[in-house]
């Protein structure tokens, strides 16, 4: 920013009142200081926005931030312009006077952060303007649009490799929420990072305690898991289809359980009301497609079961990320069985996609039963697909009721010797 030369523990406390960084944030912001590259997965919440916004007031020039929704970014300006902080956005959805103005404060060093959308740097004549400009830094956020192995894969991201060739002086930071192997594989090749550090952090969920249970009666097994839990707790049930997400909400009905479905085929009156009663009543249990689920920020939801396999790791994370917000102890509660396996794979097999993308696919499913099937800590072999870490948990069902190692030699004598 115009002010150089600021302590980020000052700019984050003079600037946006918080009394201390958030783990790895400390550590991030000096590494971008020195004038590194960094590739930074944290989940959504964790706190990436500072990692770029605090560096960028600390250093001379502007931070330039790449971010793909128009959205998102007025958002993000609006909440910094809050704090003092001089921020603009440059996207298609400004008048030409605005645009004009924004171009204008940058080429005289009064902005300390800049917002665009990706396409505008396919310009030429916009990166020679960049150039011109003093650069504090790079951040190029919800990175992971530059893989083709996630589902939020954008051309233009792939062009941003633009900014190491015509600016290799100014640090570079890839953030995004999505952190598994291939995807950060993408990010540092297709970004054309230098010599990044890979910061990985927040993934760890210690308040939800997972189970994955093979799929029996699964009616059977949902009331016995439900009997278990106060009537009082608000929970989702992810179903796979519109049709048992209405069924299931009946059936519990019936049991005496306030259940509600939701899914993008009921009118948008009742998924408001739903929804609505969700939030606001207690011991409320919402059947969901997983059209459930965007923007859900209850923060006591108790637990999340799955009676279908969700398509990937990454979907479960999130999925079952939405229990326990507000850090109390959370369930997260799955049946599988081998006619879910099947499903998943005849919808990858159906579906449109290119071969290369069908294959992704199979891999990613290939993950999630390689965590229903663990004899591990549940909690390692998911943080690990994260590339995050912890130690074994305790909490986990794998943790709690350890399977006994089959010893095949033992029983082989033994049928031998009678
Ligand atoms: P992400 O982009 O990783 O999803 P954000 O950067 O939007 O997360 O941050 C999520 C929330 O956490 C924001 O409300 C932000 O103000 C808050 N936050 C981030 N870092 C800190 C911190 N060090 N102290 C207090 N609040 C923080
Ligand atoms: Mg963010
Ligand atoms: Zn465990």
């Amino acid at each position: 920013g115009p002010l150089d030369s600021r302590l980020p523990e000052e700019v984050l406390q003079n600037v946006f009142g918080f009394e201390s960084f958030r783990g790895q944030q400390a550590e991030i912001i000096d590494h971008v200081l020195k004038g590194g590259d960094a590739l930074v997965l944290m989940p959504t919440g964790g706190g990436k926005s500072l990692c770029y916004q605090v560096p960028a007031l600390c250093r001379p020039g502007v931070g330039v931030v790449i971010s793909p929704l128009i959205a998102l970014m007025a958002d993000q300006v609006q909440a910094l312009n809050q704090y003092g902080v001089k921020a603009a956005a440059l996207n298609s959805s400004l008048e030409r006077d605005e645009a004009r103005e924004v171009v204008q404060a940058m080429a005289q060093g009064e902005l300390d952060l800049v917002y665009l959308s990706p396409e505008r740097l396919s310009s030429q004549g916009f990166l020679d303007f960049l150039g011109t400009c003093p650069l504090a830094l790079f951040a190029i956020d919800e990175a992971h649009c530059v893989s083709q192995w996630g589902h939020d894969f954008r051309p233009e991201y792939q062009k941003l490799n633009i900014l190491s060739r015509m600016f290799p002086q100014v640090p570079r930071l890839a953030l995004t929420a999505t952190a598994d192997e291939p995807t950060r594989l993408d990010m540092v090749q297709g970004l054309e990072l230098m010599e990044p550090r890979l910061f990985i952090s927040g993934f760890d969920r210690p308040n939800i305690q997972y189970s994955v249970k093979a799929k029996l009666n699964q009616r059977k097994q949902l009331a016995d898991f439900l009997a278990g839990r106060s009537p009082r707790d608000s929970g989702i049930v992810y179903c796979i289809s519109r049709d048992k997400v209405e069924r299931t909400a009946e059936w519990l009905n019936q049991l005496g359980y306030k259940a509600l479905p939701y899914h993008a085929g009921l009118d948008k009156e009742v998924r408001r009301a739903n929804q609505d009663r969700f939030f606001k009543e207690e011991g409320i249990i919402i059947t969901a497609t997983i059209a459930f689920g965007m923007g859900i920020d209850k923060p006591d939801v108790r637990f999340v079961a799955h009676l279908d396999l969700p398509k990937s790791l990454e979907a479960y994370y999130q999925e079952t990320g939405r229990a326990g917000r507000d850090g109390l102890p959370s369930e997260a509660w799955m049946v599988y069985g081998l006619e879910d396996v099947v499903k998943q794979k005849m919808f990858i097999e159906n579906s449109n996609a290119a071969e290369k993308q069908k294959r992704i696919e199979r891999q990613k499913l290939d993950a999630l039963l390689g965590f229903c099937e663990t004899v591990r800590c549940r909690r390692q072999v998911l943080l690990e697909y994260f590339g995050d870490t912890c130690e074994p948990c305790g909490n986990c069902d794998t943790c709690r009721e350890p399977v006994e190692s089959f010893d095949g030699t033992e029983a082989a004598q033994k049928a031998l010797s009678c």
